[in-house]
């Protein structure tokens, strides 16, 4: 029979999953768990809900970045002032994911470990260099977003881990970000390819640094160094964007499927990175 525990301490959390006799999940949103509980996907034996701990939602301000509790919704997120000025491609990645009604329960955390290879928020995290809280049974350590993913439905985190938050870091001036995604309907469907790029410019607008991001196109999202390399000592020209087209079309391992041929992602990938990139690149030079 299906068990359910709402611990209000991150370490009682951490118990119930150690303790489970059989599979645990983690519960924040529900906006993929309950939709795999119901169609027999998931099959677990407890599941722990995270909500009731509190401070596991909401964003704050820290050292001039970030924390974002893992809970948090994508309307919260959505609605924060601070966060939506200093990180709109993040902002923007959240608020994509599904409806109105997905928006008042979806997290970061659960877009994260649900583990697909098209969830929007991965490539805006990586890209901003997002690091989240891992809690466990020997207190709580801090990783990069892109080591948690593993795989389609895999990742990294033991069985009685889990993320209690994200830190973004303090933005240098002259920096931002975006993500664009293309679907092939206008809304609620799934990534063909999706772009989290986050630039940092110099006072005569050279990209000084730079993070580029695809999602979609792989079994998980990628980090393409390539890419950034492409913009890093550069105005973002065509030359640039030339470079920058071409090597996310080279990163790209996507699947055939209805939404998209071999080719055709790989060809959107590139259009999509050279949008993003100029996007993040025209908000930076505003800052
Ligand atoms: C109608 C609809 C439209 C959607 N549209 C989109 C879309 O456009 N883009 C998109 O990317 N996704 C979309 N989704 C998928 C889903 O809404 C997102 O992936 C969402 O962010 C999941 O967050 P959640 O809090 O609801 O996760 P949950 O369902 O609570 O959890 C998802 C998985 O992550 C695990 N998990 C959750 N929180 C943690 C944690 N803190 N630590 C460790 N493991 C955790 C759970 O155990 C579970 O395996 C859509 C879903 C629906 C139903």
């Amino acid at each position: 029979m299906l068990a359910y525990t709402a611990p209000t301490t991150v370490e009682d959390a951490v118990r119930a999953l150690a303790g489970a006799s059989g599979i645990a999940k983690i519960l924040s949103g529900g906006t993929d768990l309950l939709v795999q509980l119901r169609s027999g996907r998931a099959k677990p034996d407890l599941i722990v809900d995270i909500k009731k701990i509190p401070g596991i939602s909401g964003v704050r301000e820290r050292d001039g970045g970030f924390v974002i509790g893992a809970a948090t919704p994508g309307a919260v997120i959505g609605e924060h002032e601070g966060l939506r000025g200093a990180w709109p491609g993040i902002v923007e990645a959240a608020n994509l994911i599904g409806s109105t009604q997905i928006q008042g329960r979806a997290t970061l955390a659960g877009n994260l470990c649900n583990a697909s290879p098209a969830a929007d928020s991965v490539p805006a995290l990586i890209a901003a260099r997002a690091t989240c809280v891992v809690a466990g049974p020997n207190g709580r350590r801090e990783v990069p977003v892109e080591s948690i993913v593993t795989g389609p439905g895999r990742t990294s985190l033991g069985r009685d881990e889990f993320i209690g938050a994200f830190h973004l870091p303090k933005r240098p001036p002259r920096s931002a970000d975006a993500y664009l995604r293309f679907i092939p309907r206008t809304e609620m469907d799934i990534a063909v390819v999706g772009v989290g790029v986050n630039v940092t410019l110099d006072a005569g607008g050279v990209c000084t640094d730079a993070r580029v991001v695809l999602g979609a196109v792989a079994p998980t999202a990628i980090l393409v160094v390539e890419a950034a390399a492409a913009l890093v000592g550069r105005k973002l020209d065509e030359t640039a964007l030339d470079a920058l087209d071409q090597a996310a079309q080279r990163a790209c391992k996507p699947i055939d499927d209805k939404r998209g041929t071999i080719e055709y992602r790989t060809k959107v990938a590139g259009v999509m990175a050279r949008r993003t990139a100029t996007i993040a690149y025209e908000r930076a030079s505003q800052r």
